[in-house]
């Protein structure tokens, strides 16, 4: 069996519909979509150690079935340069986490490479009630909630299409590099794209899948953020 397929059938058992982000990345991984690495710690002591093999800086966030939006809880931390760094953060994270919500399971925090900064995009899959499977790409931030500069194409996408939808973006010449952003890897993004419409097709239980964000690098990209929910 697939690890996806494990994953998604470990998911139902336990009643959950959403996937926890180390789950969305495995998932993504299989499919051949770039994730920043990670590592889940249940102590302390254990996510200083897995900062030092993972190596400085790296982002701590919250893992719990019923927190999915982290910031939101005060259970992302970013840039975190020292191992004492490191276990200060994860008691705020596990303190934070419970002031916003007291009954909420805490399963551990993920520990997870800095990526740096870059030019953010988003891809999302959906499946929409009259023409099924359907994944969307946008640049991350004010592009897609304030201008909705956004494109949708029906799965399953040819590489043409995954190209077509970004550069019909009106933002597409960001993607090309302007002024003092550097040109984002096209090819890196259509792969991404393609990937997902793959995933989202073979595994139709997913209701939706949110990648969010994605850094977009001269050479390559690392998606930052996954979210998988299950019908
Ligand atoms: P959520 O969307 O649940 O609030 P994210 O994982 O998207 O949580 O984290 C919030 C923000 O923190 C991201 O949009 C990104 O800007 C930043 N961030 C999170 N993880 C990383 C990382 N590994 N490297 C760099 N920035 C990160
Ligand atoms: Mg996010």
């Amino acid at each position: 069996m697939s690890q996806t397929t494990e994953i998604i059938k470990q998911a139902k058992a336990e009643g959950r519909k959403v996937l926890l982000e180390p789950e969305a990345k495995a998932v993504c991984a299989e499919y051949g979509i770039p994730v920043t690495k990670s590592l889940l710690a249940k102590t302390e002591k254990e996510a200083s150690a897995m900062a030092q093999q993972i190596g400085f800086p790296v982002v701590l966030k919250i893992v719990s079935p019923d927190i999915i939006h982290k910031t939101e809880a005060g259970g992302v931390f970013v840039n975190l340069k020292t191992a004492a760094d490191v276990v200060a953060g994860y008691r705020k994270i596990v303190e934070n986490a419970a002031k916003y919500k007291a009954d909420a399971k805490i399963l551990g925090v993920l520990v997870a490479e800095m990526a740096p900064q870059a030019t953010e995009v988003i891809v999302g899959g959906l499946k929409d009630p009259q023409f099924g499977q359907t994944v969307m790409f946008g640049l991350g931030g004010i592009f897609v909630e304030l201008l909705k500069d956004v494109n949708f194409r029906v799965a399953p996408l040819s590489e043409q299409d995954a190209r077509d939808m970004i550069t019909q973006l009106k933002a597409y010449p960001l993607l090309v590099g302007y002024r003092k952003t550097p040109p984002a890897d096209i090819d890196a993004l259509v792969s991404i794209i393609c990937n997902t419409s793959r995933l989202i097709m073979e595994h139709s239980e997913i209701k939706e899948l949110d990648l969010n964000p994605i850094m977009a690098y001269p050479k390559g990209a690392k998606t930052v953020d996954a979210r998988i929910i299950l019908e």
